[in-house]
């Protein structure tokens, strides 16, 4: 079976405060390097044929615009943190412009969260002009959004399960602090993860680089890129110099082909 050339595009590769934070006046959030602004994480993932975007966070709108998105064709949730679907209302441009509902794909604690948070638009008499959307329910199955094959990964941020997605070789996962054995085989071959690393302490519910490392070591998966990253992590040139060259702090607006 052939898969479609996929291009990745980070969206955003900040914590839910993002980076600088509001009020924050520490060297990070001070810092003048573009690899020290990151907006909410989130990712663009588009064949010849398919866009779509993981996650729809607080910075949804200007993410799209930044990227001069035109089209896109489905959203996949990984889990109902406010930083991972808060954007979802600004789906309604697309709405508008290419006149169908957006697939929107999810397990049942996001959908639930969704009915919940934006109930107006899963409401049965519609104002007009409301977003949307055609949800579909993500369960133990691969599944297909256009030529794109997405690949459910189950892991754990604290007590909540949480989806990562694998795209061919290449793995998602953005919030987590755990991850079955089960769930590690699937993602052992990839060629390239994308795993959340908030900052060098410890933290109850994600990993911490230190913790980041040792996974995709321990996988022996050839690139790892980390994100979900606080300002307590330091600067992004400074941190980087302490890494080796195939496991590095992803940033904003950084693409990969795969
Ligand atoms: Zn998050
Ligand atoms: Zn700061």
């Amino acid at each position: 079976m052939s898969y479609p050339q996929l291009k990745i595009t980070f969206l955003g590769t900040g914590t839910s405060s993002g980076v600088p934070m509001i009020g924050c006046h520490c060297e990070v959030c001070r810092s003048s390097d573009v690899k020290d602004k990151r907006l909410r994480s989130s990712i663009l993932v588009q064949s010849a044929l398919t866009t779509l975007v993981v996650d729809t966070t607080p910075d949804f709108r200007y993410q799209m615009l930044r990227e001069k998105i035109d089209k896109l064709d489905a959203v996949i949730f990984t889990h109902p943190h406010k930083d991972h679907i808060a954007g979802l209302d600004d789906i309604r441009a697309y709405n508008f412009f290419l006149k169908r509902p957006m697939e929107i794909f999810a397990n049942s604690l996001t959908e639930a969260a969704l009915k919940r948070e934006f109930f107006y638009i899963f409401a049965e008499k519609k104002y007009p002009g409301l977003p949307n959307v055609n949800l579909n329910l993500i369960v133990d199955n691969p599944f297909w959004v256009g030529d794109i094959l997405v690949e459910p990964v189950f892991v754990h941020h604290l007590n909540m399960p949480v989806l990562g997605f694998k795209f061919n070789g290449f793995t998602y996962i953005t919030d987590a602090n755990r991850i079955d054995e089960i769930e590690r085989d699937k993602i052992k071959r990839s060629h390239t993860i994308v795993l959340n690393a908030l900052r060098k302490e410890q933290h109850i519910s994600h990993y911490n680089l230190k913790e980041a490392v040792e996974i995709v070591d321990d996988l022996q998966i050839p690139n790892a890129f980390f994100t979900h990253i606080s300002h307590q992590m330091g600067k992004h040139e400074e941190v980087s110099k302490c890494l080796p060259d195939n496991r590095k702090l992803a940033w904003d607006r950084l693409t990969l082909h795969i």
